[in-house]
Parts: structure tokens; C-alpha cells; sequence
């Protein structure tokens, strides 16, 4: 097979961990005898200073062309005084914003897998965490209150005031919806409809057009769960949990509580996908300028969505659990970057969990 991968480094520690994905992706490629072409393009802090804007028209282009975009993470130091001078659609961020609208990209999926290596990294109790956590939420990332309309001002008696509006369309449910169901025949067949039905009529509406896209996947169960209670059951059973599909704001809170739930977000990586199999697979950390250029950056998190671009855009599901493979084979033996590192665990620096990964990466 062959393909082309526009990488979009960014900023902070992007380009140490986009590295490692290629070269553990460029090592697939030689096993199983396919040809992946990586071309590089500029988003983020690095584009404004290259080019004054964040996303260049240019990189719009390259990406549009692609058979798949690789990101590593946009962002300055918070104290950059250059990049704060900015408005805010000129800086780093925008360019983010603006390449996922440029792509249609209207769902992120974001797994969340407990590696059983870590699991004394998780802040579960042990018990349920032995349980096991391997779920996956799908979020709707184009519509609802992040982008409905908004405004405020000032009245006699209430004083200052804001509003935004939550707002759906069944052709909005219904498409991430499929996506999910579609998910989840590859997985334990089972979707979690989260929402806030017993309060919100977008919620209702939601609900409803859910079952009605359910009809079409009779092998797959479907179970509805207000987002209160999922708040909950998250934390006190994950393992009940598979294809979570849900709104953008909730999919934003809970995605970052099951993301904890696993110990480290240097672990996680997500896609953003539309109608085309042409999608944006990051990690879902950002550019941690804190520590870019100290060879301390974990890269697992990049080279998994590396694993996620193989099997959901290309469907080469044996060539990604290749490198899925490789990464637990790592842990396993007892290798850690500092960010995950525990007592009587090897701590390494990022470079050479790379070397590991990629030196363990073998056909099955
Ligand atoms: P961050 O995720 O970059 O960092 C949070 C903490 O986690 C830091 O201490 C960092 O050192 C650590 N960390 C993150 N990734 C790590 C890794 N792979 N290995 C080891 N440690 C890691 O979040 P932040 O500090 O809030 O944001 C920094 C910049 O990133 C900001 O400019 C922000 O806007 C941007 N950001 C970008 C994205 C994106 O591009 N998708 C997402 C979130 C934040």
C-alpha cells in the first residue's frame, strides 16, 4: 500500500515525538512491505514565525491532498511575549481550530486503555482497577455550545450577563452517531449514549435520533446514561463502558476524566475524522514547553496515533497492532519515561523509549 502523510510537527516537544511515530510507522511500513511518503508542513507557533499566520494556505493544501494527517501539538510558552501579543486568531491554537473545520472533521474519537503495566499509575482503587478500562468515546466536535450562538450584556436588574446556546440537528447525531455503532462492531459491540435528556431538549432530540440510527446495527447494544451518572460510573466501573459517543462539551469533560483515570496523558492519542478517511491523529497532550528540547518528552502517546491512523484510516488493523504490541512489550519489561516512571521501574529518556518501541516492533 501506499500513502501520503502530511506531519505537522508544531511546537514544544512536537517534533521530538512526531519522530518517533514516523520512524515506528516508517518500520511497519518495511515488514509488511508497504510505502508511507511523510512530508512536513507548518502549524502553530512555528508557522507564525515562519509565515505571520498560524495555518498557511499552503498547509490547507497539503493536508487537503493527504491520505492523512499526523499533528504533534501547537502552543508557545505561556509567558511568550511575541505570540500574547497576538489576537487570538492569529495565535498557535487557531491554526488547530482551523485545519479540523478545513478538513470537515466532525468527530474525535479518543481511546482510553488502562495499560495493565500502569496500573498502579491509576488513581482507581485497585480493585476496580484490575477491573480493566479499554474504551473509546466518540465526541461530536463541530456543533453544540462551543459553536452555537452566543452573546451578553448588561441589564437593570440582573446586572452582567452571558449566554451561549446548546444546539443540535438530527443530521449533526445522526452521522456521529454511525460512527459509533460503526466503532463498536469492531470492538465488544456495545454504545453508551451519554446526554441530559431528563433536563435538555437537544439532549431529547439527541436521545431520539440515536435509537433511530441504533435500528440499523441490531448487533450492537445500545445503552443511554445521563452525563451525571456517567461522571460516576467512570470511576466506579470503566469496565462496563466500550463506544461512548456523546456532545461536544460533555465528550470534552469526560474524555479528560477517563483520560486521567489512566495515568498518564502522555499515554493517549486521538483522531478526528469526517466523512472521508482522511482524519488528523494526534496525541491528545499538548506542546509542554516546559520540557521541549530536554529529551524527556514521552512519545508513546504520538506513535499510538501513528497505530489509530493505520487502522482507521487505512485499514491496516495488523500493522497497528504491531506497534500496540511493541508498546506493551516495552512496559512490560519495565522501561518508563519520568512522566510515568514508578519505584523499581527502568527510567529512560525519550530518544530511547523510541529506539525500544521501534526495535520491538516485529510481524506477527
Ligand atoms: P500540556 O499537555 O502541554 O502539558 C501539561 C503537563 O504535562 C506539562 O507538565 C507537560 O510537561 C506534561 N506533558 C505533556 N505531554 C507530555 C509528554 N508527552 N511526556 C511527558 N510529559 C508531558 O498542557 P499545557 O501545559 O496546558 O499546554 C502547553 C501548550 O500546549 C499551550 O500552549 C496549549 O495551548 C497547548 N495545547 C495544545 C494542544 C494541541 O495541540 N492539541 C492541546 C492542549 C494544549
Amino acid at each position: 500500500m501506499k500513502k501520503h502523510i502530511v506531519v505537522l510537527a508544531g511546537d514544544g516537544i512536537g517534533p521530538e515525538i512526531t519522530d518517533a511515530a514516523v520512524e515506528a510507522m516508517q518500520k511497519v511500513a518495511s515488514l509488511y512491505g508497504h510505502e508511507f511518503e511523510f512530508e512536513h508542513c507548518l502549524m502553530g507557533a512555528c508557522a507564525i514565525r515562519e509565515t505571520g499566520e498560524p495555518l498557511p494556505a499552503e498547509t490547507v493544501k497539503k493536508c487537503l491532498a493527504s491520505d492523512s494527517v499526523l499533528l504533534g501539538a501547537v502552543g508557545a510558552k505561556v509567558d511568550d511575549p511575541f505570540i500574547n501579543s497576538l489576537p487570538g486568531n492569529k495565535r498557535p491554537e487557531a491554526g488547530l481550530l482551523g485545519i479540523r473545520k478545513a478538513m470537515g472533521l466532525y468527530s474525535n474519537v479518543r481511546p482510553a486503555r488502562l495499560f495493565p503495566a500502569l496500573a498502579g499509575a491509576s488513581p482507581l482503587r485497585k480493585d476496580i482497577a484490575d477491573r480493566g478500562m479499554d474504551l473509546v468515546i466518540v465526541r461530536e466536535l463541530i456543533g453544540g455550545i462551543y459553536f452555537g450562538k452566543r452573546g451578553g450584556g448588561v441589564d437593570p436588574d440582573m446586572g452582567e450577563y452571558a449566554w451561549d446556546t446548546e444546539q443540535y440537528s438530527v443530521k449533526e447525531v445522526t452521522r456521529i452517531a454511525k460512527i459509533a455503532f460503526e466503532m463498536a462492531r469492531g470492538r465488544r459491540k456495545k454504545v453508551t449514549s451519554i446526554d441530559k435528556e431528563n433536563v435538555l431538549d437537544s439532549s431529547r432530540l439527541w436521545r431520539k435520533t440515536v435509537h433511530e440510527v441504533a435500528k440499523d446495527y441490531p448487533d450492537v447494544e445500545l445503552v443511554d446514561m445521563l452525563v451525571d451518572n456517567a461522571a460516576q460510573q467512570l470511576v466506579k466501573d470503566p469496565s462496563q463502558f466500550d463506544v461512548i459517543v456523546t456532545s461536544n462539551i460533555f465528550g470534552d469533560i469526560l474524555s479528560d476524566e477517563a483520560a486521567m483515570i489512566t495515568g498518564s496523558i502522555g499515554m493517549l492519542s486521538s483522531s478526528s475524522l469526517g466523512d472521508t478517511k482522511c482524519g488528523l491523529y494526534e496525541p491528545i497532550h499538548g506542546s509542554a514547553p516546559d520540557i521541549a528540547g530536554m529529551d524527556i518528552a514521552n512519545p508513546i502517546a504520538t506513535v499510538l496515533a501513528g497505530a489509530m491512523m493505520l487502522r482507521d484510516s487505512f485499514g491496516l488493523n495488523e500493522e497497528a497492532k504491531a506497534i500496540e504490541r511493541a508498546v506493551d512489550k516495552v512496559l512490560d519489561k519495565g522501561y518508563r519515561t519520568a512522566d510515568i516512571m514508578s519505584a523499581g521501574m527502568q527510567q529512560v529518556k525519550g530518544s530511547e523509549m523510541r529506539r525500544l518501541i521501534v526495535e520491538s516492533i516485529e510481524k506477527a
